[in-house]
């Protein structure tokens, strides 16, 4: 992919807190031409464009153009953003279950957010 990362990754440029319990429900790094996404139960990197701009949108509570870019750039979108709420939440507040397929194995998995809503994070 060759991403180089710019610092410490242990050092999270923006953490975005659950909009019940105030906890992190997420942690975004930039690297050099995207950001990595730490998740409570996904990390990866992504190669994304404009990552700075997107995250000073998240940072202003504008949660909508990264969440779009990330689905842009993976198909699934961000774990803990509840669409329909456009709120984040924790993983105690919006648990996410596996999915597995007999004779497949992992299939893809999903959140639930407090008031229902659900989303398919990883497939
Ligand atoms: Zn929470
Ligand atoms: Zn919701």
């Amino acid at each position: 992919m060759g991403i180089k990362l710019l610092r410490d990754v242990q050092k999270s440029d923006l953490e975005i807190a659950c909009s019940v319990c105030n906890k992190p429900a997420l942690k975004l790094t930039l690297i050099r031409g995207g950001l990595i996404v730490h998740g409570e139960n996904f990390a990866y990197a992504v190669h994304l464009p404009k990552s700075k701009k997107l995250l000073i949108q998240a940072r202003n509570g504008d949660y909508l153009p990264l969440e779009e870019a990330i689905k842009t750039a993976r198909r699934e979108g961000l774990e803990g953003y509840c669409n329909t709420c456009k709120k984040f939440y924790c993983n105690e507040h919006a648990p996410v279950n596996k999915e597995f397929e007999e004779g497949w194995g992992y299939d893809y998995s999903f959140m639930t957010c407090p008031l229902g809503h659900t989303k398919i994070i990883d497939d």
